[in-house]
């Protein structure tokens, strides 16, 4: 006969005919508690007593008890469960960009263990984004992050009380490999995450704000994503006489560096903006600006990097394999052969030791003198915009040439430089996500500083 282990987790189970959720586990477990202190079997009792298991022919008084305890039990666990799991420190990511792996949540002392989340072939697993629910704003919260890679664990954690606006943390403990945050809590729901998340949804409301703001704007699908998300980009093309600069603007080609589209939304927020040289460069280039490259594994909550069999930015050959990577090609092939592309920057976040922001630019193979000649411009234009931020801005180019990768040549910036026009501009922009300034607010003033650059290197 089918056995039926009486805790309230088993009652739960065997009456809804499904698992519970791993949620409601220590909720379980303090029923159990008050169910002994009211007299029923305790745990270590339950192994010799298997309710429902008939070792002997029952009675009908005990089949009698047996009924009453089970309506009891039942009525308990499905009208108090409710009640006492929403005070116990739970832990949610059933969202988009939600992940991280759980290893102990310890009740008593308000302390969670996790490792950023780990998706098999997906990249680097740095990126952990939860809610922590259920807290007791009488007691510190105690964060300890397990994460063998440094780019998985930042000096400061983030934290919000409505997953918008965020914050850092005091900085943590370092130990090498684990890191150790200590939050006091005002609220009794907060996320925490890596950096301030910025989702697809951020992205679609960012394009569509600005489409309707009535800039010259458009907003547009640059295509469906492997997975079959709408990934969206905006575009400028103003009506002049002859032809126009054009630039080319894409983030988050590495999905777990959401610090560069937030970079990106800076530089579109400005580009909206009523400052003169905005208006000048909206009115005069044709830009397109896409939030996010690699959309699934941002939505995912995945690293991104190096992931299997190769990166968004390890994927601009001839036979891309990911769908943003091929609509982009194809653009940007449609700007060049238009006599309309000046300026190609690729937005993303580096190592965690990387604390000014810099540039990586092509290997000298990849640069004739006039190429040369504009990068060096538009590098000392952003040392004086750029370099005025709290952030800074490096006065030394890095290259990422034959040296630094295998797959060098399907770099973004490098196909770019090896198939537009000769005088084009092609870099990758590292912004800093280990510092103070690593924030939402430092970010946009970033991008907007940037923007102020590429107006005074395309119209100056
Ligand atoms: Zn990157």
């Amino acid at each position: 006969m089918k056995k039926i282990c009486f805790t309230p987790f088993g009652v739960l189970k065997w009456a809804r005919g499904y698992a519970l959720p791993t949620e409601w586990l220590n909720a379980c477990a303090m029923i159990e508690r008050v169910l002994s202190c009211l007299g029923f079997p305790s745990q270590r009792q339950r192994s010799t007593i298997r309710w429902g298991e008939r070792t002997r022919e029952p009675t009908s008084e005990s089949r009698r008890g047996d009924t009453s305890f089970k309506a009891f039990a039942v009525a308990f666990c499905v009208l108090i469960l409710p009640l006492t799991s929403s005070a116990q420190l739970t832990i949610h990511t059933n969202f988009p960009g939600g992940a991280v792996e759980l290893r102990k949540i310890d009740q008593a002392n308000q302390s969670i263990t996790f490792a950023p989340a780990n998706f098999k072939n997906r990249g680097w697993a740095c990126w952990w984004h939860f809610r922590l629910t259920g807290i007791d704003t009488n007691q510190p919260i105690e964060l300890n992050l397990q994460s063998k890679s440094s780019f998985g664990r930042p000096a400061r954690a983030m934290f919000s009380h409505d997953g918008k606006t965020w914050k850092h943390t005091q900085p943590g403990k370092d130990s090498g490999s684990n890191v150790r945050y200590e939050h006091n809590p005002t609220r009794d729901t907060i996320h925490f995450a890596w950096g301030p998340p910025f989702q697809l949804s951020d992205a679609h409301e960012l394009t569509s704000r600005i489409a309707t703001a009535n800039v010259g704007a458009e907003k547009f699908e640059l295509c469906k994503s492997n997975e079959g998300r709408s990934v969206p980009a905006l575009r400028w093309h103003p009506k002049t006489k002859g032809k126009r600069p054009g630039i080319w603007i894409e983030a988050r080609q590495h999905a777990w560096e959401s610090g560069s589209s937030w970079v990106c939304r800076g530089l579109l927020e400005w580009l909206a903006s009523e400052e003169t040289d905005a208006i000048r460069l909206r009115n005069q280039a044709r830009i397109v600006v896409v939030p996010i490259m690699d959309a699934d594994n941002a939505e995912r909550g995945a690293g991104g990097k190096n992931q299997i069999p190769h990166d968004h930015n390890r994927d601009w050959s001839d036979k891309p394999i990911y769908a943003e990577v091929a609509a982009a090609q194809k653009l940007i092939g449609q700007m060049n052969a238009d006599g309309e592309f000046n300026l190609f920057l690729d937005l993303h976040n580096p190592g965690p030791r990387d604390s000014i922001p810099f540039f990586f630019a092509s290997p000298r193979t990849h640069l004739n003198p006039l190429r040369e000649r504009n990068q060096n411009h538009f590098h000392k234009l952003c040392l004086e915009t750029l370099g005025k931020e709290p952030f800074d801005f490096s006065k030394t180019l890095r290259i990422s040439g034959p040296g630094y990768h295998p797959l060098w040549r399907a770099i973004s910036k490098n196909w770019v430089a090896e198939n537009t026009a000769k005088h084009a501009v092609a870099l990758t922009l590292e912004t800093s996500w280990n510092t103070i300034h690593s924030t939402q607010e430092g970010y946009l003033n970033y991008g907007r500083a940037l923007g102020r650059a590429i107006t005074r290197h395309l119209l100056d």
